[in-house]
Formats: C-alpha cells, sequence, structure tokens
C-alpha cells in the first residue's frame, strides 16, 4: 500500500531507535556513557540519544575486527557461501526498506520520497551486486618461463574501516562494505554523527542475515572515532568519504601509522556545460536543477557549475528558474516533497553564508535566496545565481546546499577552460547535439565521470565512481571496487 504524508507521520512517531554501538554482534553502549543528540534537521527535535564511542570502543572493535578476520571462517568462506550471506543481508534491507528510509528521512532531511526510491533500494541492490559478483571473477595465470607456475590472486585486506559523510548515509556506507564484505574482509562502519541511524539498525540486519560477530561493526561517534581507526596499527584499509579537508588529514595518519591503505572519495565543484548546439535546452535546464536541488544540492556530484553559452543563455535561465520552482522545500515525510531539510543548523549557516558572499562579491541573485519563509526546521530556497566571472567564491568553493552558480562563455575553449580550472574532478557534463563536440570534450574535460546530454544518469553498479585530482582517489562501485579491498598475490611455483 502507498504511504501518505499522514501514515508516515503515524509510522514515524511510532518508530523506535537503535542509538547503541554494534561491536562483536551485540549493541552496547560506550563504557564511559558518553552520548549525543540525534536530531531532526526538519523539526529540531532530538529524536535519541547515540552512544559516542570512545578508545576503549575502538580498541574493542578493532580487536574483535582483528580476531575474526585472522582467526574466523568469513575470509575462508568459499566466495558462493559468502554472497548466499550476502545476499541475505540485501534481502533484509529491501524487508526493512520503510523503515530504513524512514529513520534516514528523520535523521537527515531528505525527502520521504528520495529515501524509499533511491538511498535504501540502492543500498541493497549494492550489496547485491557485489554479493552476485563476487563468485564470478578469478585470479590470472602468468605467462612465465615453463618451469614455473605463475599464479596472480587477490586477497582480502584485514580490517576495513569506512568512515562515511551524512548525505547518503545508509548509500554511501554500502558502496563501501558491500565490495569490502564479498571480498572477504572485517568492516568497521563510522557514520557521521550528523545521520548514524541508519548504519547502527544495519547491525542486526546484518547479523540476522548470518554475517559473523566482529565481521561487520558500527561505531556511531563524532570525527575523533575516525581519526582514531585512521591511526590505528591494526587497521590495514580506511576507505573514506568526505571532505577534501579530512580526506588530506586521513591521508596524513595513515602516513603517521601503518601506511594502511588509503582510498578517498572526496568532493567536487562539477561544470555542467550547456552549448551553443544543445538540442533540448528545456531538458537541459530541468536537468541543470536537478543536478544542483536533488538531495537539498547536499550532493558530492552536484552540477553547482552551469556554463552557458551566451547565444542560448535566456531561453535557457527561463527554463532553469521554471525548472527550481519545482523545488520549494517541503516537509521530508510528505511523498509529494522534492527537496527537503538541511541536514543540521551548521551546514544550514555555511549555505547561507555563501549566499551572502555571492551577492555581496557581485552575482545577481535570479532565484530563491532565502531560508524558506514559514518553516520551523531548517529549509533553504533553491538559490540561483548569475555571474559575472568564474573566479566568485560561490564558482570555486563546494557550498554543499541548493545554491547554482552560472558562469556564462562565448565559445567551448573557454568553457573547457572554466570547467577544469578548479582543484576537483569528479564529474562534469555537456551539452550538444554533434557527436564529434561530444566527444571531444568529454576528453578534455578532467573528471572522473562525464555525462552527455544527461545529468547524473547511471545509477547502476557497472560504471566506477570517484574522482580525478583532489575529488580523491580509487573507485567506488564497478569490480574496479574490489581492488580497494584486496591485496595482489603472486605465487611462484618451481615445477
Ligand atoms: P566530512 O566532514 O569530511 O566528514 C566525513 C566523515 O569523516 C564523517 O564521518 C566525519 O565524522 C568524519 N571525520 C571528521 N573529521 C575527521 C577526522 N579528523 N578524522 C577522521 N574522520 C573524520 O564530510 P561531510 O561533511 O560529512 O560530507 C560532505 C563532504 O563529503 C563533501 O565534501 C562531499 O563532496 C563529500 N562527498 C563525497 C562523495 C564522493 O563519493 N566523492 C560522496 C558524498 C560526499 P563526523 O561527521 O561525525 O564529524
Ligand atoms: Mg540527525
Amino acid at each position: 500500500m502507498a504511504h501518505t504524508h499522514e501514515s508516515w507521520q503515524v509510522r514515524a512517531a511510532a518508530l523506535q531507535f537503535e542509538g547503541r554501538a554494534f561491536i562483536n554482534g551485540e549493541y552496547t553502549p560506550a563504557s564511559d556513557g558518553r552520548t549525543f543528540p540525534c536530531v531532526n534537521p526538519a523539526n529540531g527535535r532530538t529524536l535519541t540519544e547515540v552512544t559516542h564511542c570512545g578508545p576503549a570502543e575502538v580498541e574493542a572493535a578493532v580487536a574483535h575486527a582483528r580476531k575474526a578476520f585472522d582467526h574466523g571462517k568469513w575470509p575462508a568462506l568459499a566466495p558462493r557461501a559468502r554472497a548466499a550471506i550476502l545476499k541475505r543481508f540485501a534481502a533484509l534491507i529491501r524487508e526493512h526498506g520503510d523503515e530504513l528510509a524512514l529513520l534516514e528521512t528523520l535523521d537527515m532531511g531528505k525527502p520521504i520520497g528520495d529515501s524509499t526510491s533511491v538511498d535504501v533500494p540502492g543500498a541493497a541492490y549494492c550489496v547485491e551486486w557485489f554479493a552476485e559478483a563476487i563468485d564470478k571473477i578469478g585470479g590470472e595465470l602468468a605467462p612465465v618461463d615453463p618451469s614455473l607456475v605463475g599464479l596472480i590472486s587477490r586477497e582480502a585486506i584485514g580490517v576495513v574501516a569506512a568512515v562515511v559523510p551524512w548525505n547518503f548515509p545508509i548509500l554511501m556506507a554500502s558502496w563501501k562494505f558491500g565490495p569490502a564484505l564479498a571480498a572477504g574482509n572485517a568492516v568497521i562502519l563510522k557514520p557521521s554523527e550528523k545521520s548514524p541511524l541508519t548504519a547502527l539498525r544495519l547491525g542486526q540486519l546484518a547479523r540476522l542475515a548470518g554475517i559473523p560477530d566482529g565481521i561487520f561493526q558500527v561505531l556511531p561517534g563524532g570525527g575523533d572515532v575516525g581519526k582514531a581507526l585512521a591511526l590505528h596499527m591494526d587497521v590495514d584499509c580506511l576507505a573514506f568519504t568526505g571532505s577534501t579537508g579530512v580526506g588530506k588529514l586521513i591521508a596524513g595518519y595513515a602516513a603517521q601509522s601503518n601506511l594502511k591503505r588509503v582510498w578517498l572519495e572526496l568532493g567536487g565543484k562539477s561544470p555542467n556545460i550547456v552549448l551553443k548546439d544543445c538540442k533540448d535546452i528545456e531538458r537541459a535546464a530541468r536537468a541543470a536543477a536537478g543536478a544542483i536541488f536533488f538531495n537539498m544540492g547536499e550532493m558530492c556530484t552536484a552540477g553547482s557549475r552551469v556554463l552557458v553559452h551566451r547565444d542560448i543563455k535566456p531561453q535557457f535561465m527561463a527554463a532553469l528558474k521554471k525548472a527550481a520552482e519545482g523545488y520549494q522545500p517541503g516537509d521530508p515525510l510528505d511523498p509529494s516533497t522534492q527537496m527537503g531539510a538541511i541536514v543540521d543548523s551548521i551546514q544550514y549557516d555555511k549555505v547561507l553564508s555563501y549566499i551572502d558572499q555571492g551577492i555581496a562579491e557581485g552575482a545577481t541573485l535570479v532565484h530563491g535566496g532565502r531560508a524558506a519563509p514559514d518553516r520551523p526546521g531548517l529549509f533553504i530556497e533553491p538559490t540561483i545565481f548569475d555571474c559575472p566571472r568564474a573566479d566568485l567564491t560561490i564558482c570555486r568553493e563546494e557550498i554543499f546546499g541548493p545554491v547554482l552558480s552560472v558562469i556564462t562563455f562565448d565559445d567551448v575553449e573557454q568553457a573547457i577552460h572554466i570547467a577544469n580550472d578548479t582543484p576537483y574532478g569528479l564529474a562534469a557534463a555537456v551539452w550538444t547535439a554533434d557527436l564529434t563536440t561530444a566527444h571531444v570534450v568529454s576528453r578534455q574535460l578532467r573528471a572522473g565521470t562525464v555525462w552527455v546530454n544527461c545529468y547524473d544518469e547511471g545509477g547502476d553498479m557497472n560504471f566506477p565512481f570517484g574522482g580525478f585530482k583532489q575529488s580523491g582517489n580509487g573507485r567506488d562501485k564497478s569490480l574496479h571496487a574490489l581492488e580497494k579491498y584486496t591485496e595482489l598475490k603472486s605465487t611462484l611455483i618451481k615445477l
């Protein structure tokens, strides 16, 4: 039965929250009893108190993970057997889909229609995809001297810590633990303190699916928990999604400790280029609005810079403003809401201060620009700036909110120069009717993903996802993700 606004509210009022850490198969409070409040940004109410893990919990979780990996059965299971357990895990995520979606929406403010259609099914699909893949990929036989048999194989890396952000909490987590568990590792998940609830709920579902104790653990807490994991001598790999600033710190922690493998999925300032020969300007404008206003703009791949050719700009801007009107902020529990609340007051203040800075530096506000009136929570209108230059702060820094900077160009070379003139390189898009232009421009864009005549397409697992330059290293999704969670081994046998 389809849920209504009212039925989601009723379910939300009756929801039970698990706020304790999940360590070695049990929910446990911190040894010092420390907690932090988990707040619903749509109304400011505290949902529950959540365990703030400290050094004792980090030590315990790493020791359990170490033991489960070094002496337990998980890494030694036949890939087919691990796959069966992970497929059960995926099925349980689907079975509890409404509950997980509700937790996600209450915790971080995203529209319930997105949590139910994107985040939760996406996480289940990711776990299932890697489960299905893992018993179908083998090693290699090296073409060596006939007196040798040369085997090239991949082995699980060991204890993997996954430190993830709050914008797609369950989905970003699944992009790490899906491939890492499939490859046979022990995973310690550190969700953001802004959105820990779905990760914690997953602990019990993992256990129900048959994942052994110590193989999947969840440590809620702040950045100090992520730091302790990144500095830990018994953590073999740190898979991170978050800001470029924290990513640099994590690379440093690895260097200071055991040179653990570090994989970084970081920020972006992605250019969305609309060329003069764009065939369907209305469609490009709708996609441009979706690229920045979906998920309140709290998206690493947000198309936060639109580069539009001067000749088509009037028509494009009119269509863009019309499309933006479809993203008026609303109650995240209303299934018709397209844009929800900003995750917390820190992020909210940051976004509003970028809007002020845009105005102060001379950009023209063409749409939105205010905290949404008549709403008690943390809502900001979809905002569009027409920028006189590409070097304004709002054109250069990642805002991570519903703020779009439009920059005008006169020829393709200029557009490519502006597009690449950024420390980031996560994603980019180009709109053109010409096949050659599409290929030539795509090749020149320094970004991990390039969309042509679309934006944010390709929700399936087949595409590697990650960045060039300071948007990070390594790739989530696709079979390439398994490279992060395995070590290559050469075995040479003399005959
Ligand atoms: P963040 O502040 O960097 O935090 C990410 C995670 O790191 C959180 O779990 C955070 O914990 C933890 N953390 C904070 N300080 C730490 C430290 N010193 N050592 C270890 N861990 C630490 O990023 P965010 O604000 O959550 O997320 C937004 C950023 O993520 C944006 O830059 C966005 O572009 C990026 N992002 C990238 C991708 C991608 O795939 N490339 C996807 C989504 C988001 P607490 O939150 O508990 O402090
Ligand atoms: Mg919250």
